[in-house]
């Protein structure tokens, strides 16, 4: 049992930072924390509550459709070449 760096709270071990001041035991602990929170924002879930909560939902929509289609585009791009190339290669074996 330790206490804050920062503000000298008493510390609970199953936190992963001070309740006092919200400053991070540990620096992995942070980043955990951050990517938690990223991942959770990118989620299906918090999109869908961020397009009904802003008040023009069709422009919300088109944001959050433009930033989909960034993140997938790498990975998507590279899908869509190995289907047509399959495809490619099926018809060429057919003919
Ligand atoms: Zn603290």
């Amino acid at each position: 049992m330790s206490n804050c760096l920062s503000c000298g709270h008493e510390r609970h071990t199953n936190e992963l930072k001070c309740s006092q001041c919200g400053n991070y035991y540990s620096k992995i602990y942070q980043l955990l924390d951050e990517e938690e929170a990223r991942e959770e924002e990118n989620s299906f879930r918090s999109q869908c509550l961020r397009i009904f909560r802003s008040g023009d939902v069709k422009q919300a929509l088109m944001f959050e459709l433009k930033q989909f289609i960034a993140r997938v585009s790498r990975q998507g791009l590279f899908a869509l070449f190995v289907v047509i190339a399959f495809i490619f290669a099926l018809m060429v074996t057919v003919l």
